[in-house]
């Protein structure tokens, strides 16, 4: 009896260890299963949003796949998604991915020597774009200079021959700012603008920059038109998409008293109105400079057009120039209409590839900007609070740099 309990002790024993070291090991490989899978999403979090929630820990924890808030130099604005899309294809490098703050949308990559901050916005509009700006300037503090770039509608005259597709550079010209707001100026009887304030124009740096592409194009050197194949060669699909020039019949100027018959296209509109343009013997944009006018409306009178291009001499009209010209910005606009009431969408994505391809080509020009030490945005936003009287010594540092390397007889440096 003793040695069948004896036997019946042992089994028991035998089989409670048998168990506790199941339930041990099992327990054991769910703790490890779970500390892995909770560990990959956690990263995979830390990636995509977590580091990116707030400013001040922008990207802590994702040097694995972007650089650190502080180096990168240049904010490049592009308001609508049908923008962005070309400068993103034309990334040498793309760093991250469209991602969102909170507030703004980025995605970081590479032009040339630069390490470049593309943000987007949920609406369009000189107060948002300014928000935008100012969003990106407080997250990433070594921006030392922005492009704004994107579609406008252009103003054609006798004198500028503006066709879709062109290009319009945001510039000062004579007295005149680069930008006028011109909604913010008192209407009078007879369609009369004043004016009521200047806005400050882009850094000399972009200016300087801008001049020495202007005379290698004017070699007739542009590398848009190469830029913009390359794109296509790498993103195929992007001509499906209308990233590829429309075709000069489908470029059509009616006279600014015809109004639009009703319908999506000009379809219905009478030919007899249409202006009569020379023929040009290719279909490369051509690169206008002068001052863009910006306000909070859509533009979509002929009438209207004529007067502003005969008061205030604009190239061009945007919903958002206005919101950066006081933060470093120059404004790269590719024509999609002309403001008038026959406008459609059917050359946005086409113009929108030659802004972001000019802004390529520019960058390409630019040495690379050191990262700051210290908050150049804070500096700035502290110095704009001050009239801006010491503005240039953020432009003379540039400068500095820019004559350095960039400018020496052998040309451009990097394209
Ligand atoms: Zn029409």
């Amino acid at each position: 009896m003793e040695e069948l309990t004896s036997v019946s002790v042992s089994a028991w024993v035998a089989v409670s260890a048998w168990v506790a070291v199941s339930a041990w090991v099992a327990v054991s490989a769910w703790v490890a299963v779970l500390t892995v899978f909770c560990s990959i999403a956690i990263e995979v979090v830390k990636i995509q949003v977590g580091s990116f929630a707030m400013s001040s820990n922008i990207m802590k924890s994702s040097g694995k796949t972007a650089l650190r808030p502080e180096e990168y130099t240049i904010a490049c604005i592009c308001p609508l998604a049908i923008e962005s899309a070309p400068l993103e294809a034309l990334l040498d490098r793309t760093h991250l991915q469209t991602f969102w703050t909170g507030y703004n949308s980025y995605t970081l990559g590479e032009i040339g020597p630069h390490n470049v901050v593309v943000a987007t916005m949920p609406e369009t509009g000189n107060y948002k774009v300014a928000s935008v700006a100012a969003n990106l300037m407080n997250d990433f503090k070594s921006i030392e200079f922005g492009l704004l770039i994107g579609i406008g509608g252009g103003l054609p005259s006798e004198d500028d021959d503006i066709r879709l597709g062109d290009i319009v550079i945001g510039l000062p010209e004579n007295d005149d700012c680069a930008v006028v707001q011109f909604d913010r100026g008192k209407s009078y009887p007879g369609d009369q603008f004043e004016r009521t304030g200047f806005l400050n124009n882009p850094p000399r740096v972009l200016l300087r920059a801008v001049h020495q592409l202007r005379v290698r194009h004017g070699h007739g050197s542009s590398a848009i038109s190469m830029i913009l194949e390359q794109m296509i060669k790498k993103f195929p699909l992007m001509m499906d998409n209308g990233y590829t020039y429309p075709g000069r019949a489908r470029d059509v100027l009616f006279r600014p008293d015809y109004a639009h018959e009703p319908g999506p296209t000009c379809a219905r509109c009478d030919e007899s109105y249409i202006v009569k343009r020379d023929s040009r013997p290719d279909h490369h944009p051509r690169i206008h400079y002068g001052i863009i006018g910006s306000s909070n409306m859509v533009i979509k009178d002929g009438m209207l057009r004529e007067e502003l291009k005969r008061q205030l001499r604009l190239q061009c009209v945007d919903m958002e120039a206005a919101g950066v010209a006081d933060l470093q910005f120059l404004t790269i606009r590719g024509i999609s209409d002309y403001a008038d009431s026959h406008k459609n969408k059917e050359w946005q994505p086409y113009a929108a590839a030659v802004a972001a391809a000019y802004a390529r080509d520019l960058l390409s020009m630019l040495p690379p900007v050191p990262q700051q030490n210290e908050s150049v945005s804070q500096a700035r936003s502290h110095l704009a609070g001050h009239g801006g009287k010491e503005i240039p010594k953020i432009e003379m540092k540039a400068e500095k740099i820019f004559h350095q390397s960039t400018f020496s007889s052998s040309g451009p440096m990097y394209f």
